[in-house]
């Protein structure tokens, strides 16, 4: 069922769920970086990549990001812009600050499917955090020979620096350090993505945490989470709203803010601008 009820009352009691809590789990999605300045189509894509789209007509930076380039010189040119402006710039608005500040007192854990990296460069203690799908900034071998992922700053911003004519430098193309083969994006894409030490010891931290407030006043606090990939964070936040009488949904998404009849008690479904709700909540 849609909820049309109103919305400064929907927020008001968001702000109360948030101050009385006694857990705030947070699951973020792509919409809440699209609040946040990130957006991946229209004057940004034509700033970063009107060369490229030029050349082969790219819509949005994702399209591009899956292209076959004719060359590894090529392909990193591109990438090195992508990871580079959405990874390295300072972009946000302050919507991610301004999440921070609302929750950085309280017992709060993040489950993210974005790989931008603004949650711990908005404050968010990374112990705290579940980056599920990878990281711009991390880079993997694409066989994968070994389960390890690399830092990749240095290099992308030397490849952002001296890249000319779509192509950077022969000698900064990364290779494994192991096999020799080419390095790829550490981004769940298929099954070659690299779940290394730091997202199991993340995977286990997140169990935990919800091992501990079983059961407990927990605000389950979605933002921008479309139905994409439901079943890493939308399905499993109604399931547990669902077993836990004490426990409260709340969802924020423009235009697409739903929670399911049996559930619809415990939930708060906010259809607005992510970043303006932030701001009114603060
Ligand atoms: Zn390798």
């Amino acid at each position: 069922m849609r909820f049309t009820r109103d919305y400064s009352a929907e927020i008001d009691r968001l702000k109360n769920e948030i101050e009385t809590a006694d857990a705030i789990v947070i699951g973020a999605g792509a919409g809440l970086s699209t609040a946040a300045g990130f957006t991946y189509s229209g004057e940004r894509l034509q700033k970063y990549f009107g060369d490229f789209v030029e050349k082969y007509g790219f819509r949005d930076m994702y399209s591009g990001g899956f292209y076959p380039f004719p060359t590894p010189e090529e392909q990193w040119a591109y990438w090195s812009r992508y990871i580079y402006i959405n990874r390295y710039m300072d972009v946000d608005n302050g919507t991610y600050k301004r999440l921070f500040e609302l929750v950085k007192d309280k017992d709060y854990f993040v489950i993210t499917t974005n790989v931008d990296h603004q949650f711990q460069k908005a404050g968010f203690d990374k112990h705290r955090l579940f980056y599920t799908q990878g990281d711009y900034g991390l880079w993997q071998c694409s066989e994968p020979c070994h389960q390890k992922t690399y830092d990749n700053e240095k290099t992308v911003r030397k490849m952002f620096e001296q890249q000319k004519n779509m192509r950077v430098p022969s000698e900064l193309v990364p290779k494994c350090p192991v096999c020799g083969k080419p390095m790829s994006m550490n981004l769940r894409a298929d099954d070659t993505f690299v779940e290394d030490d730091g997202w199991h010891r993340a995977a286990e931290r997140y169990d935990e945490f919800l091992r501990r407030h079983d059961g407990l006043h927990i605000l389950f606090l979605e933002l921008g989470v479309g139905m994409n990939s439901p079943v890493i964070i939308k399905y499993p936040f109604w399931k547990m709203t669902y077993a836990n009488p004490k426990a409260v949904y709340a969802c924020l998404n423009f235009g697409e803010a739903y929670a399911p009849d049996e559930i619809a008690g415990q939930s708060i479904c906010i259809n607005g601008d992510i970043r303006e709700v932030l701001n009114v909540l603060a």
